[in-house]
């Protein structure tokens, strides 16, 4: 049975793991070492990639590619990705897409083809490994990753010349990794500290089922930090002895990068580094030699800030997820950075538990991957696996000129697919309708998030309200959205499949929870007045029309009334601050008026198919379950 990869795609490194008789075991790169580093560089005009290109960064910094995770499948616009281009050293620009391009040698090209060159190193030193050619892969993306990055990833794979069989949540996998599946119900954290991110993830599990309940993190906090304050250190210590700031001497900050993380990883197993740098500079007088020692003390109180600073997203997850951590049963550490003992003390004495790290928490990820490439390629040393994953943020469209209406409501278990089929047009004659694709918790659509728009053309004419539509969600297993709507009569459909959608984060997706409980007061206030108004307009357009078709049938005086009244109405609610109460009972009025003729009508001729009554809907400003909803209008 050919095999199927699981690969850890990270931000700072990238790993790679298979099953064989049932047990994962990780690949050894052709350097020797089980961690790729994500990073690749031109170094003249060849293209090296993985440690030999981690090794001349910070002497190359314009052909050293890194992070590039950071950049996949996102928009160039988003205050995200604006910092991150500000800290990334390489030349990055906007594609025609909205996208982001970054210029590699003579080439501008998409981050999914930098990644897909570290994962084409990934195939290479499989495949030497095992002895056969790899074709299919199963990879990670965080948790928060939305349609776009995961898509983008996808794509590095296929670029890469992967079959990618699954794009899986890292935390999912790390779970797996665990076979926590087999015992039994239980509620996992998974705190995920690596070389650039730190992400934590409260997961569901049971049956065989993964189910991810809350994410939080912080996408500018990791290793690289651990690194940079060291660095800071050493600079600041070579200071004060020699005089010198090594701070603009590339070279030197080359060899100061690579003894900070040296230092950094052995204070995890000694209590003592010793940083011994001979040569670093030279002045007038001859070389100079960088010598420190370090202490774990003295590092613990140098970084201690940036492990309690991870607390803060931890107690953010365990909110989301409604949980106190008492509920957590077991805790999973993932990241390199796990390892420093402080990590451990801390994530201890936050949960009243130890962090388990018996998988070693720089493979985890890809363990968990290859255990569910073995499942889905059918091999049955491996028990069945089955992954639900949640949506971050709601999903729906933009109806009655404005409003957000879920389709998929925010923590939805995916894959999922749903269909509602009340929409409507909002104008006589309405040739086509906007699906207008929103994801957000904001009740109004403009302040959600587009993730892309479609139109749905040739509706053939009619009164308003008469068409329906049937708008069907469709969000697979890797996250990716696929919007179809269908006229129901004629049934012509169009549909989208997202994947030029905009990036979201962690950070993010919090904010825009935030930001919707913080307006919910506001925002209401806003829908109320949108739904009075939609209320009233299409009550002024039943009374018309009704006055219209049966003006005998109502005598002239109900109808000069009700015509009266209609406008009255019309004009109410076309000023911005109308007053809700007093269109409200305007509402009221012309609905009892129009009861009241449509009895008339239907005392004369029972078979009358002039409007229907809209008392109920009268009572309240709500839309009824089975009232259709309008579209999008389109002039
Ligand atoms: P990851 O992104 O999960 O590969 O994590 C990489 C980060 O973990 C880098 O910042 C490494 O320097 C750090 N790291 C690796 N091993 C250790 C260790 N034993 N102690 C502390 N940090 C480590």
């Amino acid at each position: 049975m050919a095999k199927v990869v699981g690969i850890d795609l990270g931000t700072t490194n990238s790993a790679v793991a298979f099953v064989q008789a049932g047990k994962p075991e990780v690949i050894t790169s052709k350097e020797g070492s089980r961690l790729i580093p994500s990073v690749v560089a031109i170094d003249n005009t060849s293209e090296i990639v993985g440690i030999t290109a981690k090794n001349q960064m910070v002497t190359n910094p314009e052909q050293t590619f890194y992070s590039i995770k950071r950049l996949i499948g996102r928009r160039y616009d988003d205050a995200a990705v604006q910092k991150d281009i500000e800290l990334l050293p390489f030349e990055i620009r906007k594609s025609d897409k909205g996208g982001v391009e970054i210029r590699f040698g003579n080439e501008w090209v998409a981050p999914e083809v930098i990644s897909a060159k570290v994962l084409a190193k990934i195939k290479t030193d499989a495949e030497a490994y095992l002895g056969e050619t790899i074709t299919e892969a199963v990879i990670t993306v965080p948790a928060y990753f939305d349609d776009s990055q995961r898509q983008a990833t996808k794509n590095a794979g296929k670029i890469a010349g992967f079959d990618v069989k699954r794009i899986i949540n890292e935390p999912t996998a790390a779970a797996i990794a665990y076979g926590l599946d087999k015992k039994g119900d239980s509620t996992i954290a998974v705190y995920d500290l690596g070389g650039g991110t730190f992400d934590v993830s409260i997961l569901d599990i049971g049956d065989g089922v993964y189910e991810v309940r809350s994410t939080a993190g912080d996408t500018h906090l990791g290793g690289d930090d651990f690194d940079q304050r060291l660095i800071d250190h050493f600079i600041s210590e070579f200071k004060k002895e020699q005089g010198i700031d090594l701070k603009e001497d590339a070279a030197a900050l080359q060899r100061l990068k690579e003894a900070a993380e040296k230092a950094k990883i052995t204070l995890s197993s000694s209590e003592v580094a010793d940083v011994n740098l001979p040569y670093i500079t030279a002045d007038a007088k001859g070389p100079k030699h960088f010598r420190l020692q370090l202490t774990r003390a003295q590092f613990e109180n140098i970084v201690g800030d940036l492990v309690d600073k991870t607390f803060d997203s931890v107690k953010k997850a365990l909110s989301d997820a409604g949980l106190e951590k008492s509920d957590v049963h077991e805790v999973i550490m993932v990241g390199g950075m796990t390892r420093m003992p402080l990590v451990l003390r801390k994530v201890e004495e936050f949960f009243g538990k130890k962090g388990n790290q018996s998988v070693n928490p720089d493979e985890v990820v890809a363990v968990g991957a290859a255990l569910q490439a073995a499942v889905l390629a059918g091999d049955s040393s491996v028990q069945d696996i089955t992954l639900l994953d949640v949506t971050p943020l709601s999903l729906g469209l933009e109806v009655n000129a404005g409003e957000m209406h879920v389709i998929i409501p925010r923590n939805t278990t995916i894959p999922t697919e749903k269909t509602e089929d009340m929409f409507t047009t909002a104008v006589d004659n309405q040739p086509a309708i906007d699906v207008k694709v929103l994801q957000g918790e904001r009740p109004l659509a403009k302040d959600n998030k587009v993730l892309g728009s479609f139109r749905l053309e040739d509706i053939p004419p009619a009164p308003r309200g008469t068409p329906r539509f049937a708008i069907t969600f469709k969000l697979d297993a890797n996250g990716i959205l696929n919007v179809k709507a269908k006229d129901v009569k004629t049934n012509k459909e169009q549909s989208i499949t997202i994947t030029a959608s905009t990036h979201m984060e962690q950070e993010e997706i919090d904010k825009r929870v935030r930001e919707a409980e913080e307006n919910k007061a506001k925002d209401e206030e806003v829908v109320t007045r949108l739904k009075t108004k939609n209320d009233a307009e299409s009550l002024v357009y039943q009374t018309e029309k009704l006055v219209k078709d049966y003006k005998d049938k109502i005598g002239e005086d109900s109808a000069k009334e009700l015509t009266d009244k209609s406008t009255a109405l019309k004009e109410m609610v076309s000023k911005d601050d109308f007053n809700i109460d007093e269109v409200k009972s305007a509402y009221d009025e012309l609905v009892q008026k129009s009861q009241d003729a449509g009895a008339k009508i239907y005392a004369e001729d029972p078979n009358a198919a002039g409007m229907q009554p809209t008392g109920e809907a009268a009572a309240n400003t709500e839309k009824k379950k089975d009232e259709p909803i309008e579209g999008e209008v389109v002039e």
